[in-house]
């Protein structure tokens, strides 16, 4: 299948590189000089315009930061002008449910098919084709987009109609970015009270308190040899875009009037994060943050 990629960061790179390995003719496009680099560096054909990589392909992919960038090719480019019509748009993004249904609706407006399909398993999972998508849209756009999605992914899941795959995305951030940021919490109390960080793992890993964040992701460095910790919280996921799916979790839970006060406190502690210039560090650098402040209470 011929496929268009657009969005070659940390995340989109090795995932068009996965497709390109099951035998899809790929076509990538970044707007960074680096990203493209790195692209072409790892044998990907890339295109010189945003247009081209939608032109004469099946499907098309975006893979970029945030609902502005998503809407900057769907309404800013004439991207949708230069795809065949029925071509199959992706956006496997993590972006706000609005803006996610705007995509589609200009997507079904020229024609076209078209699914929101965020991911996790993090920069690990799509380097080894192990992504799980959660998938927004028609039944037909989901069937159609399966052999594309397989090559990147494992688990691939049907979560309803056009922004669903979002709504289900950010709820899953907001629980990692409150069980990381607790997580931290409790091993810097640890740390004070003289308690070896290992013994605190191997003790809490068999435990009711065990969870994602400390097994696989935890903030100390020998634990879990897949964690930031262990290369200095470079990223990975970072604060910045932590903080944005925070963001989208809280306006979401406002328009709906559901109460979300655990989450409301944890974009509080990634903001202050934010502001303390962590943006570029993973976003389980919540533990250095925490270890040089005062008090227990985010802004002390
Ligand atoms: P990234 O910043 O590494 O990559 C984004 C890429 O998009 C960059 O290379 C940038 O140059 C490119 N880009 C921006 N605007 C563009 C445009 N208009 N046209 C073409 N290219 C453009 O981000 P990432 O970590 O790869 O994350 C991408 C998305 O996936 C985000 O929504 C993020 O929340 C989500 N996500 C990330 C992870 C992770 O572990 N990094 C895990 C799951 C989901």
């Amino acid at each position: 299948m011929i496929v268009g990629f657009i969005g070659l960061g940390r995340m989109g790179l090795p995932m068009a590189r996965n497709l390109a390995k099951a035998g899809h003719d790929v076509r990538a496009f970044d707007t960074s000089e680096a990203a493209r680099d790195a692209a072409r560096a790892a044998g990907l054909a890339l295109v010189a315009e945003a247009e081209a990589a939608a032109d004469g392909v099946a499907t098309l992919i975006t893979m970029l930061p945030t609902g502005r960038e998503t809407l900057a090719v769907y309404e800013g480019t004439t991207v949708l002008a230069a795809a065949a019509k029925g071509t199959l748009f992706i956006d496997c993004s993590s972006i706000d449910v609005a803006s996610a249904k705007r995509a589609h609706g200009r997507a079904g407006t020229a024609g076209m098919a078209s699914l929101d399909a965020p991911v996790s398993g993090g920069i690990g999972g799509a380097e080894a084709g192990t992504l799980t998508f959660m998938v927004g849209g028609t039944a037909e756009a989901f069937a159609a987009a399966r052999p594309v999605l397989e090559a990147m992914g494992k688990k691939i899941i049907h979560c309803g109609a056009a922004g669903a795959g979002q709504a289900v995305k950010m709820c899953n951030q907001m629980m990692v970015a409150a069980n990381v940021a607790v997580v931290a919490e409790a091993f810097v109390l640890a740390e004070r009270l003289g308690i070896d960080p290992k013994v605190l793992y191997d003790v809490v890993v068999g435990s009711s308190g065990n969870s994602w964040a400390l097994e696989k992701y935890a903030p100390v460095p020998g634990l879990a040899p897949m964690s930031a910790a262990d290369r200095g919280f470079t990223p990975g996921f970072t604060t910045a875009l932590m903080l944005k799916d925070l963001k989208i979790f809280q306006d979401a839970a406002r328009a709906e009037a559901s109460a979300s006060p655990v989450g409301a406190s944890a974009m509080q502690l990634y903001q202050l994060m934010h502001d303390a210039g962590y943006d570029a560090h993973d976003y389980s650098a919540v533990i250095d943050f925490l270890r040089g402040r005062k008090a227990g209470i985010p802004g002390n």
